[in-house]
């Protein structure tokens, strides 16, 4: 599918690692590809890698081995993972690759036959065997210590946390519930005790991640709660830290999630993929919630938390899409009024359902339809942004250079909205911190502003 500007996507991100190497140490590399959920992934390897006494190397010449945490949702991302295990071939010449492209072994071996090792998603311990085989490892009781919140390959104020894996639908066009199963929740002491620690350890904001947020728990046959996202937003709420909450279904329960939005508990901000507003459009999709009168949801949402920003992506040019589902799709955002959405031009994934429907779009309306959505949802935003012009927001440091401090306010995520800048009486703002700021001036998706007080 054709992508949202890089500056955009969740799924670029790379390690970036530097790491001091004492003499003979064993040394790993990383390249992590694919969105935030596989980006944990990387973390725990290099956590126990490190754990283990290896150190990590931000670049390829002072790593005796390197792992590639690869993508493989979209027929652009398997390529992108096949050039990234080429490079490091070319440029190491020792490789273990890792991730959701791994779970096709022979796609990989068959153009890089020379990789020393292919696992797949979340199979940690076979990426340490692989690792222990080509590197073995010569851990230094006295210098080699974990750090005590791992090792981050995101800004150290803000975490992704993953809470469960894989998916109990079947949308057609996606492939995620064949790479990485059913859904299988993470205890809520354990997703818990890593958010404690995280916060423990500075973080000031967690970004609660995982295929199907709003279904956490749904997969536990025994349970206190019918739907316990709600007691763990909760409870991840009372830490202290921001909480944002991603890909979350517009199932009916949503609406008990919002309450701790107005409270206070959880940020007032969902992200929660749509992927399109007509219901046969949707029904072609196999959606789940495809007949939700998500409308109505949207005002109810927002009768609770007037303040609720609303994060969607969406898909156009589906197989069968006509001009007249299209329009919906844009009289559906008009009235929506989403603050953030990225689009998509539908792509066929090999192995999915929706390659074989028929009616597939032809490339150049795809792309016009593509215009005319963004067009649009510029617009939207565009208006939203320029009604906060004299609001005075909570906003947290991401980074300080000579230029500006780069914020974000609660409606923006990071990676993938905008940013607030100050460019004046910034020097003393440190990244992680928490201020007031008065917005004076707003662009399409980004806001400038003033410190409202010094910290
Ligand atoms: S809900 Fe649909 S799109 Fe999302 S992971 Fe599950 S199958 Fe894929």
């Amino acid at each position: 599918m054709t992508q949202n500007p890089p500056d955009l996507r969740p799924d670029l991100a790379r390690a970036q690692l530097s790491d001091t190497r004492r003499d003979g140490q064993p040394t790993i590399g990383m390249v992590s590809l694919g969105c935030p959920k596989a980006l944990v992934d990387s973390e725990r390897i290099l956590t126990r890698l490190r754990a283990e006494g290896y150190g990590i190397s931000p670049d390829y010449s002072g790593a005796d081995a390197v792992i590639v945490n690869t993508c493989g949702f979209l027929d652009s991302a398997k390529a992108e993972s096949l050039e990234a295990i080429g490079e490091a071939i070319t440029e190491n010449g020792r490789v273990i690759v890792t991730g959701c492209l791994g779970a096709d072994p022979e796609y990989i071996t068959g153009a890089h036959p020379k990789v020393l090792a292919v696992t797949g998603p979340h199979q940690y311990e076979q990426v340490l065997d692989a690792v222990h085989s080509a590197v073995p490892p010569d851990p230094d009781p006295f210098v080699d210590l974990l750090p005590a919140s791992g090792v981050k390959l995101t800004p150290r104020h803000y975490s992704y946390l993953k809470i469960s894996e894989g998916c109990n639908h079947s949308c057609k066009f996606c492939i995620i519930p064949d790479m990485r199963g059913k859904l299988a929740s993470r205890p809520a002491r354990a997703v818990l005790r890593e958010a404690e620690k995280l916060v423990e350890n500075g973080v000031q904001e967690l970004l609660v991640i995982s295929q199907d947020t709003s279904a956490y728990g749904t997969d536990w046959k025994d349970r206190d709660d019918k739907f316990p996202i709600l007691s763990l937003a909760r409870d991840l709420g009372s830490l202290g830290a921001w909480v944002r909450m991603h890909y979350v279904y517009p199932y009916p329960h949503v609406r008990d999630l919002v309450p701790l939005m107005a409270e206070g508990l959880i940020l007032p901000y969902l992200d929660i993929p749509f992927q399109h507003a007509h219901p046969d459009t949707l029904k072609r999709m196999a959606r789940p919630a495809a007949a939700a009168r998500t409308l109505d949801e949207i005002a109810a949402w927002r009768e609770t938390c007037p303040d609720i920003t609303l994060r969607s992506t969406f898909i156009v040019g589906y197989p069968g899409e006509t001009e007249e589902e299209f329009q919906t799709l844009l009289d559906w955002l008009d009235e929506a009024q989403l603050d953030r959405v990225g689009c998509f031009q539908y792509e066929n994934v090999e192995g999915a359902r929706s390659n074989a429907l028929p009616d597939h779009v032809p490339d150049e309306v795809k792309q016009d339809r593509w215009n005319r959505f963004m067009e649009k949802s510029m617009q939207i935003s565009e208006a939203k942004l320029a009604a906060k012009v004299g609001q005075t927001l909570g906003v947290i440091v991401d980074e300080v250079d000579a230029e500006a401090a780069t914020c974000r306010t609660t409606a923006d995520a990071p990676e993938i909205d905008g940013n607030l800048f100050i460019d004046e009486g910034f020097e003393a703002l440190q990244p992680g911190q928490r201020i007031k700021v008065t917005v004076d001036e707003a662009g399409d998706y980004d806001l400038w502003g003033r410190l409202d007080s010094k910290p």
